[in-house]
C-alpha cells in the first residue's frame, strides 16, 4: 500500500526517539480506496455510478530553495487531495507532476512544460473523465502559475462539454479558500508566503520532514516577496526578469526560517476544512446566488 509522502521502511534521517513526540499532519488512512491509480476499472465504474467527485492534483517539478524537494508542489496538492477525498468520498486522479515552472528554468532539476502544452494535458485529462460520465471535477492546484492556466482549462471544458455532459468543474489552488485563516495563523509578515516559504516549508515539515534540509538555508537571507499567497494584497500581474542562480537568487520567495511543524499541521487543517466547505457549497459562476 502506498501511503502518501511516507518514507520508505526504515529510512529515517532523524533519531527515532524524537519521532513519536513530534506533531505531524494526519496521513490519509484509506489511500488505496481514494487513489484512482490503486483501484481497478470496475471500482472506477462504481465511483462513476455514484458520481464521485474526481480530484486532479496539479503540481510541478521545480526548485524550492536548497532545503526543499523538487516535487513539493505535487506532494502538497496530492496530500491535500487525499485528505479532502476522505471527507467527500471522492477519487484522486494521478497527480500531474509537471507544471508551468519557467520561472525557475535555470535552476537544476526544474522541468517545465510550456503553457499551451500544460493546459492541453490538463484539458485532455478532464475531457477523458467527463466523456466517461464523471460530472464533478476539481482541478486542485499546488503550483501558483498553474492556477490561472487551470481556470482557463475549466472554462474550456465547460465550453466544450456542457450541453452533452453537463459537467461542473472547479479550479482552485489549495491555499486559496483558506487564505484568511492562513494569514491569521502565519508568523511571517506579508511577503513571507510565496515559494519555498513559511507555508510550503511548514507543510513539508508536517508531512515529510525527512526530505527537508533546513541546514542548507541556515543564515541565508531570504527577502520578503512583493506578492503573497494569502495576504489581502493587490495581485501582482506584472512579469520581468526571472530569477537565476547566476544572480545569486535562492529560488525562495518569502521566509522559510519561521516555518514549523506545528504551523504546518495547523495550515493543513485550515486548508482541508475550507476546501471541504467550498466543495460542499459549489457555486458555479453562472448560477444565481441563493438569497
Ligand atoms: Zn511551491
Amino acid at each position: 500500500m502506498r501511503v502518501n509522502g511516507e518514507a520508505p521502511c526504515g529510512s529515517s534521517l532523524e533519531p527515532s526517539v524524537e519521532r513519536p513526540e513530534r506533531p505531524s499532519a494526519p496521513r490519509p488512512q484509506e489511500a488505496d480506496e481514494v487513489l484512482m491509480s490503486h483501484i481497478n476499472w470496475k471500482q472506477a465504474e462504481a465511483a462513476l455510478d455514484r458520481q464521485a467527485l474526481v480530484i486532479v492534483p496539479t503540481g510541478a517539478t521545480e526548485a524550492h530553495g536548497a532545503h526543499m524537494p523538487l516535487d513539493a508542489d505535487t506532494h502538497q496538492a496530492e496530500h491535500v487531495a487525499l485528505r479532502l477525498a476522505e471527507r467527500l468520498d471522492a477519487l484522486v486522479a494521478p497527480a500531474v507532476p509537471y507544471g508551468i515552472s519557467k520561472t525557475f528554468e535555470s535552476f537544476a532539476g526544474t522541468v517545465s512544460l510550456s503553457i499551451p502544452l500544460y493546459q492541453e494535458v490538463v484539458y485532455e485529462i478532464g475531457a477523458a473523465l467527463i466523456k466517461q460520465g464523471f460530472r464533478n471535477l476539481l482541478l486542485l492546484n499546488g503550483n501558483r502559475p498553474n492556477g490561472t492556466a487551470n481556470d482557463q482549462v475549466a472554462r474550456r471544458l465547460i465550453d466544450d462539454f456542457d450541453t452533452e455532459f453537463a459537467p461542473v468543474v472547479t479550479a482552485v489552488s489549495y491555499w486559496e479558500p483558506a487564505a484568511a485563516r492562513l494569514h491569521a495563523l502565519r508568523r511571517s509578515p506579508v511577503g513571507g508566503m510565496g515559494h519555498g516559504c513559511e507555508l510550503e516549508t511548514s507543510f513539508q515539515m508536517a508531512t515529510r520532514p525527512e526530505l527537508l534540509d533546513m541546514a542548507a538555508i541556515e543564515g541565508l537571507e531570504t527577502p520578503l516577496v512583493g506578492w503573497d499567497l494569502v495576504a489581502p494584497v493587490v495581485p501582482s500581474r506584472t512579469y520581468a526578469m526571472r530569477p537565476s542562480p547566476g544572480s545569486n537568487h535562492t529560488s525562495i520567495f518569502g521566509d522559510p526560517h519561521v516555518a514549523s511543524t506545528e504551523s504546518g499541521v495547523a495550515f493543513i487543517e485550515a486548508i482541508v476544512d475550507e476546501l471541504e466547505s467550498l466543495m460542499r457549497n459549489v457555486s458555479p459562476s453562472y448560477w444565481e446566488r441563493d438569497s
